[in-house]
Order: structure tokens, then C-alpha cells, then sequence
């Protein structure tokens, strides 16, 4: 845990959430400020700052985040698509410095990605 993070604050329960998903490695729930019918963040529980983190030995917690998001996905009934995202960093819009993929879905999303 990181204790300067507010996803780690959200894992240990010191600041409340809206669950969906939960397993020994992954957590995901609800973002406070949603984009779309369904936005759900999902992050692993470890603390990793950002992709930029991940190593041979870590990378394949991501694959475990994909396998929720298509869980979370039929759960949510995203059958006609949605949308994964992970932001890197200042210029690739990060403001919580805890790795975590942005499922996105609920509407037919926008051609464009920048
Ligand atoms: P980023 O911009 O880093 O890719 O995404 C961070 C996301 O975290 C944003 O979509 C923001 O709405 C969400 N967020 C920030 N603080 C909280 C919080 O306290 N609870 C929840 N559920 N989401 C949060
Ligand atoms: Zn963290």
C-alpha cells in the first residue's frame, strides 16, 4: 500500500466505493465522476504507478484486469461493445497515479480517440 494514494485508500477501505468486482489480485468499482452510462475503473492491488511500472515479473496483472473487464462486461450487458482505456502519465491525462484501466460503455462511443 501506498499510503499518499488514494486507489490504495480505496482498497484497504479507508475511503468508500462502489464496488462491482473484487478478487485477490483485482479490485474495480464505480469512478466518482462518470463518462458514460456504465464507467467502471478497474485497478490491480498492488500499487503500480502506471504501465510505466509493470516489469516482466508484474505485467501480467494486466491480463487479470482484462479477464474482469469481460466479466464486468457481460454483467453489465455491454453486449454491442465498449471501450478500455489506461492513462499514462501528464500528457496522457492521468490524475490518479495508481495503475487502472477505464471501462467504458453503455452508448456508442466516439470515432475519435484523442
Ligand atoms: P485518470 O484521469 O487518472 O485516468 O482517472 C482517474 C479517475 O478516477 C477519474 O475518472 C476520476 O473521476 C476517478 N476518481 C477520482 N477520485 C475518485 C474517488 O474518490 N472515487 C472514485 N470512485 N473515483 C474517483
Ligand atoms: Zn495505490
Amino acid at each position: 500500500m501506498n499510503n499518499d494514494c488514494l486507489f490504495c485508500k480505496i482498497i484497504a477501505g479507508e475511503i468508500s466505493s462502489a464496488k462491482v468486482f473484487e478478487n485477490d489480485k483485482i479490485l474495480a468499482f464505480k469512478d466518482i465522476h462518470p463518462q458514460a452510462p456504465v464507467h467502471i475503473l478497474i485497478i490491480p492491488k498492488e500499487h503500480y504507478d502506471s504501465v510505466n511500472a509493470l516489469t516482466e515479473d508484474s505485467a501480467a496483472v494486466t491480463g487479470d484486469i482484462m479477464l474482469a473487464a469481460k466479466q464486468l462486461a457481460e454483467e453489465f450487458h455491454l453486449e454491442k461493445g465498449y471501450r478500455l482505456i489506461t492513462n499514462i502519465g501528464e500528457d496522457g491525462g492521468q490524475t490518479v497515479k495508481h495503475l487502472h484501466f477505464h471501462l467504458i460503455g453503455g452508448l456508442k462511443l466516439s470515432e475519435k480517440m484523442n
